[in-house]
């Protein structure tokens, strides 16, 4: 596959933005080689500067539910285009967008929308704390919550440890009142409440782990989180960035059949613009600006093309649920990518919940960052770099999630594990 203009284009964007790019992962580095520029989208595929044309299972990392360029998410867009791009003063949209969320997610009474979903957890903390009027967090290794300051910190060793941050710039003081445990490991966590309990103003968790590969919670984890947070006067906060809207019209919290007192939403609930949200029950929400006392604010929250493109998706996924098909189709993608690895003998083992899945090099089961953190990464980028060249364009990481979209075909499907079987065997 010739990507020459690719090539050339990163050498530019190296000299123009750092490493070359505006988001890290887009960059290639757990793969290594030279990124994809994408020259357009449509439906299931991704084409590149070059003409190539991919399978997309990246779906922006998330938000592309329907497949990139929907007639009517486009519709909604040039429609709210036209009207003005944005005012800085309230609309019937943010309205509208903020009754579907409330619709589909039974713990959300009210709902702020923001632009990101690293704005929706920083906003969520916030609350929290303020909330609570205590300190401490607790969050577990290997899920990832944006690029919020006390948040990134991950662990470093299995014991409930007071956490180092992972990123220079991000003091120790912003750092220092974050909990790191490991996921699906309920003693550490009620040895984390029994130490410090009084303090923590909340647990936040990924309800299904995307951002480590897909890691599915033990019922025991979920209860052992509700119930401990109930007992010591905690939020528990469910950042359904990926997940909302994504496994489920409910999100994770309505298949595992909890009630969060916080949600931030992100990703499918800007159908591919910039949106973020963080809502729950009503009396801890009113404690946000302008109701309460709580800070947040953002020049363009609520944004009428964001909030056209989220209500266009939020009102599709409600009137066509996708969610059957998408069962359907990530379901043979699944046994697919597993036969290919089974028939080459490669150890591996593959979560899945709904359409969003990962195939790990690791026999499994991988139930936390300790057991992800040893997959065989190198083997992933054979395996990445081998379907890329077929035309199947993955996410460039072992430790992240791929999407199946409601456009993907069966024929598309089929193609990627046909895709996957020969690029074991090379
Ligand atoms: C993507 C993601 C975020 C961050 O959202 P951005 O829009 O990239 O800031 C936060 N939490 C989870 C679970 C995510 O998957």
């Amino acid at each position: 596959m010739n990507r020459t203009r690719s090539v050339a284009a990163f050498e530019l964007a190296q000299r123009l933005m750092p490493g070359g790019v505006n988001s890290p992962a887009r960059a290639f580095g757990a793969v290594g080689g030279s990124p994809v520029f994408i020259d357009r989208a449509e439906g299931a595929y991704l084409y590149d500067i070059d003409g190539n044309r991919y399978v997309d299972y990246i779906g922006s990392w998330g938000p592309m539910i329907l497949g990139h360029g929907h007639p009517e998410v486009v519709a909604a867009v040039e429609r709210a285009l036209h009207r003005g791009t944005s005012f800085g003063a309230p609309t019937e949209a943010e309205s509208e967008l903020a009754a579907r969320i409330i619709d589909a997610v039974p713990s959300i009474e009210k709902v702020r929308l923001v632009s990101s979903g690293t704005e929706a957890t920083m906003s969520a903390i916030r609350l929290a704390r303020g909330y609570t009027s205590r300190d401490c967090l607790v969050k577990f290794a290997g899920n990832y919550h944006g690029h919020v300051d006390s948040l990134l910190v991950a662990a470093g060793s299995s014991a409930a440890t007071l956490g180092a941050p992972n990123s220079p710039g991000v003091t120790v003081g912003s750092s220092s009142d974050t909990l790191v445990l490991q996921y699906n490991d309920v003693e550490h966590l009620e040895d984390a409440f029994a130490a410090h309990g009084d303090r923590i103003a909340a647990v936040i968790l990924e309800p299904v782990v995307g951002n480590m590969g897909v890691v599915v919670p033990t019922p025991e984890f979920v209860a052992a989180a509700n119930r401990l947070a109930r007992q010591h006067g905690t939020l528990l906060i469910c950042d359904e960035v990926m997940t909302g809207f994504r496994v489920a019209f409910g999100g994770a919290q309505s298949l595992l059949g909890i009630e969060p007192d916080l949600t931030t939403l992100g990703k499918i609930v800007g159908g591919g613009l910039p949106v973020g949200a963080y809502g729950g029950r009503a009396e801890i929400m009113n404690h946000v600006l302008p109701a309460g006392k709580v800070f947040q604010a953002g020049t363009l929250s609520g944004n009428p093309l964001a909030t056209a493109a989220g209500c266009a998706t939020l009102r599709l996924l409600k009137e066509q649920p996708p969610y059957e098909r998408l069962e359907r189709l990530s379901a043979r993608l699944a046994d697919g990518l597993q036969r290919a690895a089974e028939e080459a003998g490669v150890p591996h083992t593959l979560a899945r919940v709904g359409s969003m899945m990962t195939l790990f090099f690791h026999p499994g089961p991988i139930q936390s960052w300790r057991e992800a953190s040893q997959c065989d990464v190198q083997r992933f980028a054979r395996f990445f770099w081998g379907l890329l060249d077929r035309g199947h364009y993955l996410p460039c990481s072992q430790f992240e999630a791929l999407f199946v979209s409601a456009a993907h075909s069966e024929a598309d499907i089929d193609a990627t594990a046909a895709a996957a079987a020969e690029a074991f065997r090379a």
